[in-house]
């Protein structure tokens, strides 16, 4: 399917020079957004996933389906005091700006296998802190899953810093 066709770009949002990637668009096709997901779901199906993992807000909206599909659980990532028990935090840096996120201590068990799932790796500062939070668990990263990779930004060399990882995106801009 050619996704790129359901993803609106918007000039200059949220600031000047950005070109965003709007998934809302994809979202309200009933047929484009399963099969999206199917496809995703399809990259993880051999890799024994025990649980997926997703930074808020965007990363819900593509893990979850995927869990669902896979009858596995979903672990959610979230800013800094948002979650409401005992959490392990990461310093990241984001497209536009420095924050913190979270994940609960008990959401990834030592060993169990993890795909992380987002709309989109741009810089992959978020994604970067997903994977020390998840390996800081003790969660092996089996596999990473994007809707949306922004090539010219290399969230992939970004992610080599941290080790070697099985990526796979659905739609690349160059
Ligand atoms: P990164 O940390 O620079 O890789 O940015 C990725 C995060 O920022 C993802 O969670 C995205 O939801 C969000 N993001 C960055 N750029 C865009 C965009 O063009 N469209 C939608 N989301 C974006």
């Amino acid at each position: 399917m050619d996704y790129k066709k359901y993803i609106t770009v918007v000039e200059d949002y949220p600031k000047e020079g950005i070109r965003f990637k709007d998934i809302t668009t994809l979202m309200q096709n009933g047929p484009a957004y399963k099969e999206a997901i199917n496809e995703m779901k399809e990259f993880a199906k051999d890799k024994n996933i025990d649980v997926i993992v997703g930074p808020e807000a965007r990363g819900f909206v593509v893990g979850c389906p995927i869990a669902y599909a896979m009858e596995i659980g979903f672990a959610p990532v979230r800013k800094k005091g948002k979650l409401p028990r005992e959490t392990v935090d990461m310093d990241y840096g984001l497209e536009y700006g420095e924050d913190q996120l979270s994940m609960h201590l008990d959401s990834i068990k030592p060993g169990q296998r993890v795909l992380i799932t987002d709309d989109l790796l741009a810089t992959g500062g978020t994604i970067h802190a997903t994977v020390k939070l998840v390996e800081e668990l003790g969660g092996i990263v089996a596999g990473l899953a994007f809707l949306i990779e922004l090539d010219y930004l290399n969230g992939r060399g970004k992610l080599a810093e941290l080790g070697e990882y099985d990526i796979f995106s659905l739609v690349t801009f160059q």
